[in-house]
């Protein structure tokens, strides 16, 4: 069994086109936030209760969460399956997930949050924002991606998940598949300010402008290309060299 699951929200396009490919592969159970969790990261709920609703959508039954993706999978994998997936799939997401923005990913956290309790884990995004983007190819793709890496060894055994994203281009102009590494650069974005109907000041965090150049080994560089990028992110957050150096020194 598959566990499907997002941050976009169960209604999400991007979601259902990926159960479309992924019941090819078997059984695939969907366990997802009500509502969407964009750039949530990490968060799990602890001040509220979790409700959780059985929903219908074109036949296919699935459980709505009143949580966040590490939510989901923690309630998917503790109460709600009968059985461990075998896999934790997070996607489609509808905006790449590359660079620094792996960290505020409600989508990657869903894959994080897998790898963790020892399932494998990976998460999908697309590159584009248009909410009329062609998820029917991209899930194609992700599935085949899927079916390609299923046999590595490492993601089994040593808590790592994939993070993978997709061009939002025609599947005959992606130019293939290429391991990143994560961008570390730092965003370029500006907050807008606005004036609402009241005359208060309030502010939108827009624009994200592109990279001049990017690095074509990073997640960033590869997608920017025409690449699937498949990058395997551990939740171990230790800068082992910093260890050695302070270790080492006498201080
Ligand atoms: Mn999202």
């Amino acid at each position: 069994m598959i566990l499907l699951t997002n941050d976009d929200g169960i209604y999400a396009r991007g979601l259902w086109a990926l159960y479309e490919e992924l019941s090819q592969l078997g059984e695939v159970a969907v366990v997802a936030p009500e509502s969407e969790q964009s750039a949530v990261g990490h968060a799990i709920t602890l001040t509220n209760p979790l409700r959780v609703k059985k929903v219908t959508l074109d036949g296919v039954e699935g459980w709505a969460v009143s949580g966040t993706p590490a939510d989901c999978v923690k309630i998917a994998l503790g109460e709600l399956l009968p059985q461990a997936p075998e896999m934790v799939v997070s996607g489609i997401n509808l905006g790449p997930n590359v660079g620094i923005n792996v960290l505020y990913s409600g989508t990657v956290s869903a894959a994080t949050e897998a790898s963790i309790l020892g399932v494998r884990g990976m998460a999908v995004s697309l590159n584009s924002y248009k909410g009329s983007a062609d998820f029917a190819t991209a899930a194609r793709l992700a599935r085949e991606t899927l079916v390609r890496l299923q046999g590595w060894a490492g993601w089994a055994s040593n808590g790592v998940c994939l993070n993978v994203n997709l061009p939002a281009l025609p599947a005959d102009r992606v130019l293939g598949l290429r391991f990143t590494r994560q961008d570390v650069g730092p965003l370029t974005e500006h907050f807008e300010r606005r004036v609402d109907p009241r005359e208060h000041v309030y502010y939108w965090l827009a624009e994200i402008a592109e990279r001049r150049d990017p690095d074509p080994e990073t997640d960033y560089g590869a997608l920017a290309a025409g690449f699937i990028s498949v990058t395997p992110i551990h939740h171990d957050l230790t800068d082992y060299r910093s260890l050695e150096t302070l270790k080492t020194e006498k201080w």
